[in-house]
């Protein structure tokens, strides 16, 4: 199962009042550490059919492919003691274990008393979503997402959020069926699905379930045959999802709205009538990426066109033809600053204010600073246009800008940041931003101390990073006022 920040993002961004606390500065994205691997799908069944002839030899177990939010639990001497969620690539970490301890049926101790891991989707009650929550979310998986992540837990219980399990990992059982028997008495697991009947015709009763499903998976039995399989870098060869592919939709432009991006480019980004996939998890869709100015000119898409939109893996909704094509008038001006753009519509203004909010946000990545995101960005563009101004910032300055308690953990990590940072982790905070800086060029002057860098001339920095960059990089160092942090 699939989980992305863009996901948790759309969830914030839908500006609907019931997730405005969402606490989204407090997501910690970090790479994933071990390999929670994603899941290979197939669409016809002649090449599931020819799959499982080859690979699966020995005994297995078809389960509905719940579509939800992957969630990790372990306990410990019965108790439970920590909790996960997991996406593709992305681990998204947070404090989600008081969220967890209100989801009725995570059971808080059971009567098992080896180390058990336990894996399952977080979803929600279908019938429920479809007469009372559909409305306010793009996708039964977005609700769950602003539900599990909301400071308010109420909503927890009032959206009747569960959790379906469909692996045990402990060693006192060797069969996937036999673990998932013996833990139905204490979790909700998936149902093992008939092997007599034909895939296809489990696809069609998964609208019996009262969760929302997205497929079927095929998976091995056995632990020992499962280990003997093993992996690829980016699934395990013991499963395999069958799913229905999702036909592509037609939807008319009713406006095209442009953002200005870290680099200055502006992203058009259109407002559609509403559609809705229906392949069984009932994505709603109103907003469809249209990459840049140049793209929608050589497509011609303006307001009144009609376009064909495809839902990719992730639920992200991409533009795969125009039907009705349509003139559309290049701006002038940014969509944020309203300064004047080049020819290739790019903003040039190094201080605009969705550069800087962004870049400063990239910045928080960069420095790592937990717990400060695209928000507090914003916040802050005001007051430093970039990481040396960051760095420089006073605790009288930064109670100035955020609420005490905040700025007292910005302070905090900051202090800490300061005393370990390197050139290198400074000039990274520019990347995107400099013309062809990038982490190739950074490797080679890692040697230097800022201060070094600072002082050297345009012709050293080109004699290690060559013409373009080290111009572009002398140009921001001959700029940028370093005096006071050293
Ligand atoms: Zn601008």
């Amino acid at each position: 199962m699939i989980y992305t920040i863009k996901e948790i993002e759309e969830a914030y961004n839908t500006g609907n009042p019931i997730i405005t606390d969402f606490e989204y500065d407090k997501l910690q994205v970090v790479k994933e550490a071990d390999s929670l691997k994603s899941m290979s799908a197939l669409f016809e069944y002649h090449k599931l059919q020819e799959f499982l002839l080859k690979n699966f030899k020995s005994d297995f177990i078809i389960e509905p492919k719940i579509d939800g939010i992957s969630l990790l639990l372990k306990y410990s001497q019965g108790k439970l003691i920590f909790a996960q969620t997991k996406g593709n690539n992305i681990t998204v970490q947070k404090e989600i274990f008081n969220s967890v301890l209100n989801i009725e049926n995570i059971p808080k101790t059971i009567d098992f008393y080896d180390d058990l891991i336990v894996r399952g989707e977080l979803t929600i009650d279908k019938n429920f979503y479809l007469e009372y929550l559909q409305t306010q979310f793009s996708s039964p998986r977005s609700c769950v997402c602003s539900s599990i992540y909301s400071k308010d837990l109420s909503f927890i219980k009032e959206r009747k959020i569960q959790f379906i399990a469909f692996y045990f990992n402990t060693k006192s059982f060797d069969s996937s069926a036999e673990s998932k028997e013996f833990f139905q008495q204490m979790f909700a697991v998936t149902p093992n699905l008939s092997k007599e009947k034909h895939p296809e015709q489990l696809l069609d009763e998964l609208i019996n379930y009262n969760f929302f499903c997205d497929g079927i998976v095929f998976k091995l039995d056995s632990e020992k045959e499962r280990n003997i399989m093993g992996e690829t870098d980016s699934d395990n060869r013991w499963e395999i999802a069958f799913k229905r592919s999702i036909p592509a939709l037609t939807a008319k432009v009713i406006d095209i709205h442009l953002n200005a991006t870290l680099t200055g480019k502006q992203s058009p980004i259109a407002t559609i009538t509403p559609i809705v996939f229906d392949n069984q998890s009932n994505i709603k869709i109103s907003h469809v990426s249209l990459n840049n100015i140049k793209t929608i000119l050589s497509k011609k898409i303006g307001i009144g066109s009609e376009i064909i939109v495809e839902l990719k893996s992730l639920a992200i909704p991409i533009l795969k033809q125009v039907v009705i094509e349509k003139e559309f008038i290049p701006p002038n001006n940014c969509a944020s600053c309203h300064s004047l753009l080049n020819n290739e519509w790019v903003c040039e203004n190094y201080f605009c204010n969705a550069k800087i909010s962004l870049n400063l946000e990239f910045i928080f990545k960069k420095l790592k600073f937990r717990n400060f995101g695209i928000k507090n960005a914003k916040l802050f563009s005001s007051h430093c246009k970039d990481v040396i101004d960051l760095l420089n910032l006073t605790s009288e300055k930064i109670n100035h800008i955020l609420t005490p308690k905040k700025a007292q953990d910005f302070y905090e990590q900051l202090k800490i940041i300061k005393k370990t940072i390197t050139s290198k982790n400074i000039l990274s905070c520019y990347l995107g931003r400099i013309p062809m800086l990038t982490m190739k060029h950074l490797n080679k002057l890692e040697k230097f101390s800022f201060f070094e860098l600072k002082h050297m001339t345009e012709k050293e920095l080109i004699s290690h990073i060559g013409k373009i960059s080290g111009t572009n990089l002398y140009n921001l160092l001959y700029n940028t006022d370093i005096k006071e942090y050293e």
